[in-house]
């Protein structure tokens, strides 16, 4: 214990801890400054019922998808930044849980297809969220849900076309695990849900008591 104290003592001396946006000094790694995180961390329950999602049981987002971490995000899906998920982890352990957390069965991210995971390597809900899951005691399994479809990226579409772009896209490879299940669907950025209400639909359909949205960022409107 004191040898780990020693070395993060020493590593801080020789990688102090900045705030990923400003660069301002802070007390840890991963940590965002005071006036960064004032800019971006609003927790936002995402309204099913208004935003036309049939299959969620709730939807929420725990930042704003603005300044450093629009940045952030974006530099680590296509810049191939994979540390930059620490500073999203930190974000997530600084917002309130909600009520849910405790009645949750298993954390699924929302898949990638795989051909979209060979070029980047990585699925970034994954590097965010896998590390999260152990620390919050929730059980973590990635492989149920996988993507069977090659979908064009959904911010190039309008509302109509995002729905039929991602309908059929996901199917769950162990239906019987689902059934009476809880379940957290979890991604870095929801916009308008509807990616994360398909796969709702595949769960529900499988028998799934309640799944419940949760991402980083959100850029709904
Ligand atoms: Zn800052």
């Amino acid at each position: 214990m004191i040898l780990t104290n020693y070395w993060r003592t020493l590593l801080n001396i020789i990688y102090p801890p900045k705030c990923p946006y400003c660069k301002t000094l802070v007390e840890e790694h991963g940590a965002w400054c005071s006036r960064c995180l004032a800019d971006i961390l609003s927790v936002r329950e995402i309204n099913v019922m208004e935003h036309r999602l049939k299959y969620l049981t709730s939807c929420r987002a725990v930042c704003e998808y603005t300044g450093g971490l629009k940045r952030i995000i974006h530099d680590m899906k296509f810049r191939q930044q994979r540390r930059h998920a620490i500073y999203l982890r930190w974000l997530l352990a600084s917002s309130k849980k909600p009520a849910y957390f405790s009645a949750i069965d298993y954390v699924i991210p929302v898949p990638l297809h795989t051909d979209r995971l060979k070029e980047r390597g990585y699925n970034q809900a994954e590097l965010i969220f896998k590390d999260w899951s152990k620390k919050e005691k929730l059980v973590w399994l990635p492989n149920l849900l996988v993507r069977d479809k090659h979908t064009i990226p959904q911010w190039e579409l309008t509302l109509s076309e995002r729905r039929a772009n991602i309908k059929g896209a996901f199917i769950i490879t162990r239906p019987e695990m689902v059934k009476d299940k809880n379940i957290l669907l979890v991604d870095d950025i929801v916009t308008t849900g509807i990616t994360l209400d398909e796969c709702a639909k595949i769960l529900k359909k499988s028998g799934a008591a309640s799944v419940h949205g949760f991402s980083v960022a959100s850029g709904a409107r």
